[in-house]
């Protein structure tokens, strides 16, 4: 077992830090972080539960305080993999971060994770943080596909409240994006990984810094760096407000702005600021967006005010918004928002074809056959001289296979298993379309496939619980228990859609319908 010891930030780390909080005149002297919080901590203090993520050089457990049950997510450091690394600096620096923002909480703005206890062994560095259960704001957006007007307004709402509290510190993030934002138990953010983040010097605080020796190596995510660091010029909090402008613009479409095939063009469109705004953009979050993401970093909205940021509070998406009791409220519920879905849809369902009988004769000799029933009809049907619906089905299913192999050109993207129906759709990510040709098999599956490049994209995942739910003609949902997916047929037949996919789930799980 790693033997572990209080950490003493000033020592325990080679190479420490290249600039301590005390830099910046305005900053208190961060305290050790073992003192002051409680009792000295060491891995033998909790029992450490599942692995919750993995960074480049970490790993993530939830785990109990056993004093007091408290559960924690515990950042696990192999020493020598960080030595080796060289991300000394970077571990040091966090710590530095987290230990400013314990020593100087604001309870109207306690939108960070926080560091409770540092501790290390022989050969580990443990950080004891905030439990943070409903993980990143990524997974969200990509999970729900984008967000309404209400959920963008209040995660806005909360970034901006944090970032106002951090720069009140002298301190700016440089690597925000969804993937550092956590979700408490009661969905309110709290920011992390602090590794990137810059405590600025006075010099840099009072603009007479005259950029000499100054060398921005590229830190943070390419799709949401700011044109300044690009560049080499001076960066300052605003560079984070460039990254609040992508993440709003991400809530409301469901991906960033800039986006490319290499990271070198991701940069390219950021310095010409090549980006476009696709159809159904919530109009006052676009305002915004194009109030901040503005190459130059003292044009964008909020750059020149002082006392964090009223004029991007008093922005027109923020109207009744009371930005000192956000961590009171309750976070709104997360619903996606669909351009072209209301709740028109009202028709009788049952009148429309579905699958047509062969194919479900096909299918209920496929059953046939599983349930073993096969071999004794066929004893039967060989007294009687008549083919039972196993052996009809069983043929068929033969001849439209090997017809479906001659001459379906999507043959080959479903595994063997025979197409129920197909059709070109749109498969929507957030405000984006794909078009993506479905395959219906037997298996049950549900591929797509891209039709221009002929690659396989993916599949829905089946399961018991899967639901279409038709919203229109051309627009239906799939809802499985980890994602819905949103999909436009541009022939109008979405209801054809749902009933089939209902009659394969009925046939599958009919223990699921009623
Ligand atoms: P890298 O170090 O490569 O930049 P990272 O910053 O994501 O990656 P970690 O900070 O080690 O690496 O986090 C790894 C994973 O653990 C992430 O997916 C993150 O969502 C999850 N995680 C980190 N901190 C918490 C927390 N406090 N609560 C819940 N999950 C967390």
């Amino acid at each position: 077992m790693d033997t572990p010891n209080a950490l003493s930030p000033d020592k325990q780390i080679n190479g420490s830090s290249s600039r301590s909080p005390s830099d910046a005149s305005n900053i208190p002297k961060s305290p050790k972080i073992t003192k002051g919080i409680g009792d000295k901590r060491s891995d033998l203090d909790f029992i450490f539960g599942k692995l919750i993520g993995e960074g480049s050089f970490s790993s993530v457990y939830l785990a109990k305080d056993i004093h007091t049950n408290q559960e924690y997510a515990v950042k696990v450091c192999e020493k020598q993999l960080i030595r080796r690394e060289k991300k000394v600096e970077q571990i040091t620096r966090e710590k530095d971060v987290m230990n400013i923002l314990n020593s100087n909480q604001n309870p109207s703005a306690p939108f960070f994770v926080k560091l409770s206890y540092a501790f290390q062994g022989d050969y580990k560095l443990y950080f004891v943080m905030t439990y943070c259960p409903n993980g990143e704001l990524l997974k969200l957006i990509q999970r729900v596909g984008n967000f309404d007007r209400e959920c963008t307004r209040f995660y806005t709402a909360e970034i901006l409240r944090a970032l106002e509290h951090l720069h009140s510190l002298n301190i700016i993030h440089r690597d925000l994006k969804p993937e550092n934002i956590l979700l408490d138990e009661k969905m309110h953010i709290k920011i992390t990984d602090f590794g990137s983040a810059k405590i600025l010097t006075q010099e840099e605080i009072d603009g007479v810094d005259d950029g000499r020796g100054r060398k921005n190596s590229f830190v943070g995510t390419a799709q949401y760096v700011s044109p300044e660091l690009l560049e080499n010029k001076r960066i300052g909090p605003s560079s984070d407000l460039w990254a609040l402008g992508c993440i709003i613009y991400q809530m409301v479409s469901g991906l960033p702005p800039f986006r490319s095939r290499s990271e070198y063009l991701i940069f390219q469109k950021i310095l010409k600021l090549e980006y476009e705004f696709p159809e159904g953009f919530c109009e006052e979050a676009k305002d915004l967006v194009q109030k901040v993401l503005v190459i130059e970093g003292d044009q964008r909205l909020g750059a020149n005010d002082k006392n964090g940021y009223p004029s991007i509070r008093s922005h027109p998406l923020f109207v009744k918004m009371d930005f000192e009791s956000l961590h009171l409220l309750t976070p709104p519920k997360i619903v996606p928002f669909m351009p072209n879905v209301g709740n028109e849809i009202v028709w009788d369902q049952k009148n429309k074809p579905g699958l047509k009988p062969i194919e479900l004769e096909l299918m209920l000799g496929l059953d046939l056959k599983d349930q073993k029933k096969k071999g004794s009809e066929s004893e039967t049907s060989k007294k009687t001289g008549k083919k039972n619906i196993a052996d009809v089905a069983d043929e068929e299913y033969i001849l439209r296979l090997a017809v479906q192999e001659k001459e379906n050109k999507w043959h080959k993207f479903v595994e063997g298993n025979l197409i129920l129906k197909q059709g070109l759709m749109d498969k929507r990510k957030g405000l984006f379309p794909r078009r993506r040709m479905f395959l219906l098999t037997t298996g049950p599956h549900l591929y797509y496939v891209d039709p221009v490049n002929m690659v396989l994209k993916g599949q829905i995942p089946w399961c018991p619980a899967i639901t279409p739910e038709a919203k229109n003609f051309k627009t239906f949902f799939v809802h499985t228990p980890n994602r819905t997916y949103y999909l436009e047929d541009p022939e109008g037949y979405a209801l054809e859609w749902c009933r089939v996919i209902e009659e394969v789930k009925h046939f599958y799980y009919p223990e699921t319908t009623t």
